[in-house]
């Protein structure tokens, strides 16, 4: 009997994952963060320039209440603390793309710290530290695509320098890349709902740096982590973490050390790439910026800023379940965007019964979305519409087919349900008490089992035979009238 000894031959060291998320998220403000310059994306490249953000020796920043607004705003939604008074600093590095040679950003007096955010986890909720949130300018561009003659050269276009960022560090508390799919889908829903971004990574306004590292489970101490940079979707970067963490584990047994460095993730192989080791380019020798004043947001200011703080995602759903007797499933798909569940809420007030409207938005309307490749924003069929047809349902005038029919019919005309409706010259549905009572009488004689249970007191078999019903009339029968027909011939 030595079967304990055994496992323990036989049993590897087990390596577990230690992930912390850098997120950038670009401010909606109309200007730049330290001059007045556009920050409109599209813009013809260099049109959007000017002696600041050029860094054009002798040019003075200012800084854009509004970016510090924003921040603040977004920081107070991840349950951070506002420090009353932050700084910016010069952080020093070169690159084509930074005209200064230093990026303003703050370093040792971020605008807020100590928040978290809520994520879903198997045993309940988990909540995964945010360091920091600081304020911090944005950096040009540099196209290295698009020269026909030559694939030597590089383009740039400044139009992006100065346009205002948070950086939002979380700590390095999240331990699967699913955790860290979950943390940055909340961030993003929440960022979303105070509306200071657009939270678009297609454009770049939100970018993420992943850093991730493994050690034996049970070590207290972390291991070497590896930084993964410019991954364009949420998938991506849980694929990309994947794919290091076995990687590093593979290091490792085969006894090799990691090197702390920045990697690349090529999303068509899978795979993670060496680019850059990291031990250099870390002095960034970051010094208090001598143009720009402290950042003072005192009680006053902040009080005002938090009155803008909109209902967050969390508790909204938590009101809407309550409020509407929906599911917390249904509650999470109608708050994907603040616009859906505005729209949602202006409906579901409307409607007899909320829960039907949360019930077609999902089955029904969802579904011919996605295989339209659209937004919410973009549906034929708004939620009023939802809503008045969620109505027809509910007391019986059509029949859950004819929705099906009349939305589909939404989609191919892109009108609105009520238009349609009214087109297609109201209810084709049958109201033929003759038919509809021959029909009952056939499902009834096919079924007489099903009968004599019902007899027998097993009442929920009403439910079996109108179902019976609705399929033999083809959907076209009025639920109402076979229920009151049914209830009439069961006696
Ligand atoms: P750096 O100075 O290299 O940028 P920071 O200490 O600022 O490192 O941390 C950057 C991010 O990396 C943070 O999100 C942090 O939680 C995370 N992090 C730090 N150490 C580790 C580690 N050993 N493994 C995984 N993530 C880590
Ligand atoms: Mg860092
Ligand atoms: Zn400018």
């Amino acid at each position: 009997m030595s079967t304990k000894a055994d496992a323990s031959m036989t049993t590897r060291v087990e390596f577990e994952p230690v992930i912390g998320l850098e997120v950038h998220v670009q401010l909606l403000t109309a200007s730049k963060i330290f001059c007045s310059c556009s920050t409109r994306f599209g813009a013809p490249p260099n049109t959007n320039v000017c002696p600041v953000c050029l860094g054009m020796p002798g040019a003075l920043p200012v800084l854009n209440r509004k970016a510090a607004e924003f921040g603040a705003l977004a920081a107070m939604a991840l349950n951070c603390r506002i420090n009353e008074t932050s700084i910016f600093a010069r952080k020093n590095y070169f690159y084509p793309d930074l005209p200064k040679g230093y990026q303003i950003s703050q370093y040792d007096r971020p605008l807020a710290d100590h928040g978290y955010i809520e994520v879903p986890v198997n045993s309940g909720k988990k909540k995964i530290g945010i360091t920091r949130v600081h304020l911090e300018e944005d950096a040009g561009k540099s196209l290295h695509e698009g020269f026909p003659d030559s694939d030597e050269k590089t383009a740039i276009d400044l139009n992006r320098t100065g346009v205002p960022l948070i950086e939002i560090v979380s700590e390095p508390e999240i331990s699967s890349p699913e955790e860290a799919y979950e943390y940055l889908s909340r961030l993003k829903e929440i960022v979303l709902h105070t509306g200071v971004s657009d939270c678009s990574m297609e454009e770049g306004s939100l970018r993420c740096d992943a850093n991730i590292s493994v050690r034996p489970r049970g070590q207290k101490e972390f291991g070497t982590k590896t930084e993964i940079k410019n991954v364009n979707s949420f998938r991506f970067i849980r694929d990309a973490l994947e794919y290091e963490i076995a990687r590093q584990i593979d290091v490792i047994e085969s006894g090799g050390t990691i090197t702390q460095e920045t990697r690349l993730y090529n999303a068509n192989e899978g795979k993670t790439y060496g680019m850059r080791s990291k031990e250099q380019a870390h002095d960034y020798r970051y010094f208090p910026e001598p143009d720009l004043l402290p950042l003072v947001i005192d009680e006053k200011w902040r009080a005002a800023i938090e009155r803008a703080l909109p209902e967050l995602p969390e508790a909204r759903r938590a009101r809407m379940v309550n409020e509407y007797g929906i599911t917390e499933y249904d509650a999470q798909v109608l708050t994907v965007s603040k616009a859906l569940a505005d729209q949602f809420e202006e409906a579901a007030k409307l409607a007899k019964n909320p829960k039907r409207v949360a019930n077609l938005v999902q089955s029904e309307l969802m579904g011919r979305l996605k295989a339209k490749g659209i937004e919410i924003g973009q549906s034929p069929i708004s939620m009023l519409g939802v809503a008045a047809s969620a109505d027809l349902v509910e007391s019986g005038t059509i029949s859950g087919k004819m929705l099906k029919d009349l939305y589909d019919l939404c989609f191919e005309r892109g009108k609105d349900f009520p238009a349609v409706y009214d087109e297609e010259g109201r209810p084709r549905q049958s109201s033929d008490t003759t038919a509809l009572e021959k029909i009952i009488d056939e499902v009834l004689a096919a079924n007489p089992k099903q009968l004599e249970q019902y007899r027998a007191g097993k009442k929920t078999m009403l439910g079996f035979f109108v179902g019976q019903i609705m399929k033999a009339s083809k959907g076209q029968a009025s639920p109402q009238l076979v229920n009151e027909l049914l209830a009439k011939k069961l006696g």
